[in-house]
């Protein structure tokens, strides 16, 4: 078991660090990063998917590639234009609606995406920020991007339910999924067009594949920020899927300054090639956190095993 410390080229989610725990197990490596922010009783799940890459393996793929989106942060339209570019994707996910800035903003960076994709994808996310007539409001101004969707515009599921019905753009749910008490409420309440499924929140590809089955929408994979090791587990849901009919959340590699394995999971012409990865040993021990973070992870996952056990 490594504690793993790795840099990210731009602050994500107010962090410029991301760590996690990597272990072997029979079936191959397992990567559990629950953020540092997240409860013992929240880090079950994610421990859960981590065993299960590692004891138990994942189901058998249908897919041997998996089409992946670039993602676009609230950066300016210049950068934004130049992130679609390099990333070789034909699906961009535009992040909208980030907290000091305005629907100009928006509209600017959009613009440069859909000019610099072309007749690509464009899909937004506003992470919840909006209320529900915001959300209609710039919905309708931004809706001439041609949008594919926008990703949870508002943060609760009767509210996205309520965007649903004023606006013409489809809604897909993500925090309404893997943060809900009920992940299937969105269904209950015709909320959302789209299902964003993420493997550690949900505690694994097979209680994953559950959910999709049980929602009846068709899903979005996205990562949780993981190293490549992680990003199997997303890669592994994605091919397993009877439906796949948009590009999946799952080019966020790039976001770190090292990784651990020596291919690592990086889309080639927006596409994923489905494989295990193996971390390098020499990479791995680049990666080591110092004694002092790994205690803290090392404490951290004794707790949470109890709780799982328990
Ligand atoms: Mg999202």
């Amino acid at each position: 078991m490594i504690t793993y410390s790795i840099g990210l080229k731009n602050k994500f989610r107010g962090i410029t660090v991301r760590e996690g725990m990597l272990f072997e197990g029979p079936a191959g490596w397992g990567e559990w990063s629950p953020f540092l922010e997240y409860d013992d009783a929240t880090c079950v799940a994610w421990l859960r998917a981590a065993r299960e890459a590692a004891v138990d393996g994942w189901p058998a793929p249908v897919r041997d590639v998996v089409p992946v989106n670039c993602t676009v942060p609230a950066v300016g339209p210049v950068t934004a234009a130049e992130i679609v570019r390099a990333s070789g994707c034909s699906t961009a996910k535009v992040k909208v609606a980030e907290p000091g800035q305005t629907l100009a903003d928006d509209v600017d960076r959009l613009e440069a995406v859909r000019d610099a994709i072309g007749s690509g994808r464009v899909r937004i996310d506003a992470n919840g920020a909006w209320s529900v007539d915001e959300a209609v409001r710039c919905l309708k101004e931004l809706k001439r991007f041609d949008l594919e969707y926008v990703e949870q515009p508002c943060a609760t599921v009767e509210e996205l339910a309520a965007v649903r019905r004023r606006t013409d753009v489809l809604v897909a749910a993500d925090e309404s999924i893997r943060r809900a008490e009920d992940p299937l409420l969105v269904k209950k309440l015709d909320a959302a067009d789209i299902a964003v499924l993420k493997v550690q929140p949900i505690g694994g590809v097979r209680a994953c594949l559950e959910i999709a089955e049980q929602i009846g929408l068709p899903v979005v994979v996205s990562s949780a920020l993981e190293t490549s090791v992680g990003i199997a587990a997303g890669v592994a849901l994605a091919a397993a899927l009877p439906e796949l009919p948009y590009a999946c959340g799952l080019a966020t590699v790039s976001m770190f300054t090292q990784e651990v394995v020596a291919e690592p999971l990086l889309p080639v012409d927006g596409l994923l090639s489905v494989k295990r990865v193996q971390p390098d040993p020499a990479l791995l021990e680049a990666a080591r956190a110092s004694e002092s973070r790994t205690a803290v992870w090392e404490e951290r996952m004794t707790r949470v095993q109890k709780r799982s056990a328990g």
